[in-house]
């Protein structure tokens, strides 16, 4: 029953023209939003700073990309449709410098080869506009200004089979208006108009890049984002980062641009992500938009038809930049800012710009700088403030380490805390209580929650979830300024092993000094087999095996010193949870305020470690609203 299936062989033969430029178009259009993707590229390649998208039925009948870029002299209009034909590179080393959108010359070709497209142009020294037929080859006049417009009609007419994984109208003009967003976000200096079966759907004009942001993403993202702004040198790395509790169920908002072009890179994300991993639930997503700017020959953009990928020289450089940017504008604390003068620090509402902070010092990243921190105006008054001199930062730090190594202190927790020993509380008595922005401790109520008073209205602050916090930073300055952390650990009894990888295993053996200085002792059983035989101490009850794992596909994916890294704090964060106030311990009044001015100086103190707020105002007018009292 040995029926042959092998097909029977034709010659080998050169493609036509028309049908290499079908499957090339396969690689570049896949929808109408690619085909106004590549055409805005093309208009802001050209120098526009006026582009207008006139869509039709969403974008399948029709895409018209009009703009009053530079134009295209005469003679080279048929070119411009060619194959492999640019204007924007001619050598290897154009192609290592390229600071176009596009440079492959061939979007125009594709997009040709599988719609009726034509082209309009007018170069501005020209005394009358051409258009072009593409299928036809027929060149006429055209009555029209300095500018070029491309119409691509019918996507897809002559290749049914492509034309049948379009999705409904709405769904593609929604991708279209998504490719127009992804230009105007990183171009605010160029206005943008989307028009959609003749109706107006957006207008963009021309603004400054904040505005612009604001106008694309909403004023909630703005009121719910921190500014970031980290210049260090071979790099800058600017744009928004969305505050951890306003993250969202889908990763809609995440916009990442490499030198002015929007890419998604997986490199890239998971730095943010990591940037994020101490104050973000694990399954929301956060909102951001980055934009980085490298030298070119430090990043390789052809790699990806669509140029939606890029490849970096150094990729670790990169990851760790982009998780610095990231963690260093999250790292000002709301509870550490000076009162807004109107409106208030509650959710929603929108946070003043912090003065300082945003701005890392060159190299800070390395690690061997300290990092920044958020110093808000009160913060530096906090230190300068009488009992500042005998506890630094740091030394709180050291101090909370030694706490931290017993995590089971007879004491309880808080009473032991350093800070209690000097009397910060004076500071509270001293009539400067109305500015401190969490206020003055007033009770604690259910065992869990801290009121306070400020002068805008009643603060509630969960005190585990807020010392935790403290805790956790605490821990982590002090890894950060010492280098390293002795973990204590504990050997296993009976080692935990587990079915292992090729190179889970080699990973093991490569890195297991990295291993051990997290408290890690991995080796193999067999070839199939890891084994933990000894962990942290601060981690039992914790899945021992998830977190050898975890570990293991970050040594492999990111090297030793950023897995060592993130390992490190997620210890440290479980050392925190063991380490902060527990509920139902009763506080005194003076450990409560001792607690809210330990927030103020805090990094990240708006959330616990799992994401979660650990503080909350009420204003004054709710409460007026809530007796309906007017003022
Ligand atoms: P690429 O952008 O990679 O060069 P394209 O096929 O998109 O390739 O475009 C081919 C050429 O046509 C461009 O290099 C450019 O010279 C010219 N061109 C295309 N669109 C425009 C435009 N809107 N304004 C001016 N020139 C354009
Ligand atoms: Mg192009």
């Amino acid at each position: 029953m040995n029926v042959s299936t092998a097909p029977m062989r034709r010659p080998i033969r050169e493609l036509p023209d028309e049908l290499i430029s079908q499957i090339a178009a396969g690689e570049v259009v896949e929808r109408p939003a690619s085909v106004v993707r590549e055409l805005v590229d093309n208009a802001l390649d050209a120098g526009a700073t006026e582009v207008g998208i006139k869509l039709q039925g969403g974008g399948i009948r029709s895409v018209l990309v009009e703009d009053n870029g530079a134009g295209i002299p005469a003679d080279e209009m048929p070119l411009a449709l060619r194959r492999h034909a640019t204007s924007k590179i001619g050598s290897l080393h154009d192609l290592e410098q390229v600071s176009t959108m596009g440079f492959r010359g061939e979007a125009l070709a594709a997009i040709a080869a599988v719609s009726e497209l034509s082209l309009a142009s007018r170069t501005a020294d020209s005394t009358h506009g051409l258009r072009l037929d593409a299928r036809s080859g027929e060149l006429l006049p055209s009555a029209r200004g300095t500018g070029t417009s491309v119409e691509v009609r019918e996507l897809f007419f002559s290749t049914p089979a492509r034309r049948k994984f379009l999705k409904s109208v709405a769904t593609e003009l929604a991708h279209c208006v998504d490719a127009v967003r992804r230009h105007a976000l990183v171009r605010p200096d160029v206005a943008f108009t989307v028009w959609h079966d003749g109706k107006l759907l957006h207008q963009w004009r021309r603004n400054p890049g904040p505005v612009r942001l604001e106008q694309l993403l909403g004023d909630e993202f703005f009121a719910n984002s921190r500014s970031i702004d980290v210049d260090l040198g071979i790099m800058r790395i600017s744009g928004r980062a969305g505050l951890p509790e306003a993250a969202r169920a889908r990763a809609d908002q995440q916009y990442v641009y490499v030198n002015g072009r929007f890419v998604r890179d997986r490199l890239i994300g998971h730095g943010v992500r990591s940037a994020y991993e101490d104050v973000l639930h694990g399954a929301r997503q956060p909102a951001y938009v980055l934009f980085i700017d490298i030298a070119p020959d430090r990043v390789d953009v052809n790699v990806h038809p669509t140029k939606i990928e890029v490849r970096f020289r150094d990729s670790r450089e990169v990851h760790q930049a982009v998780r610095h940017a990231v963690e260093s504008g999250l790292s000002v604390s709301r509870a550490g800012q000076a009162p807004a003068v109107e409106g208030d620090v509650a959710e929603g509402s929108r946070t003043p710009e912090p003065s300082t902070g945003a701005t890392a010092p060159e190299n800070s990243w390395t690690g061997a700088a300290a990092r920044p921190s958020g110093a808000s105006s009160l913060m530096q008054r906090a230190d300068q403030a009488p009992w500042a001199g005998q506890q630094g930062r740091l030394g709180l730090a050291q101090a909370e380490v030694l706490y931290a190594r017993e995590p089971q202190p007879a004491w309880g927790t808080l009473a032991a805390r350093p800070m209690q020993s000097d009397q910060r509380p004076e500071a509270v008595a001293d009539g400067a209580t109305d500015s401190w922005p969490l206020g003055r401790a007033i009770a604690q109520i259910a065992g869990i929650y801290i009121v306070a008073e400020n002068d805008r209205g009643l603060i509630v602050v969960d005190m585990h979830a807020a010392h935790e916090r403290i805790v956790y930073e605490r821990l982590k300055a002090t890894l950060q300024a010492s280098g390293s952390l002795a973990i204590d650990t504990q050997t296993l009894l009976i080692p935990a092993s587990f079915s292992a990888t090729a190179e889970e295993i080699a990973c093991a053996e490569t890195h297991a000094e990295a291993l051990l200085r997290l408290g890690l002792e991995i080796s193999s059983l067999s070839p199939t087999t890891l084994a933990v035989r000894s962990r942290p101490a601060a981690l039992d009850g914790g899945d021992v095996v998830e977190l050898a794992r975890k570990v293991l596909a970050e040594l492999a994916q990111f090297g030793a010193s950023a897995a060592v890294e993130r390992a490190q704090h997620e210890i440290l964060s479980t050392m925190a949870c063991h380490g902060a106030v527990r509920a139902n311990r009763q506080l005194t009044i003076d450990e409560m305020n001792a607690l809210l001015r330990d927030m103020e100086r805090t990094d990240r103190a708006d959330q616990c470690n799992h994401g979660r707020p650990t503080w909350r105002q009420i204003a004054l007018r709710d409460l007026d609203a809530m007796f309906w009292r007017g003022r």
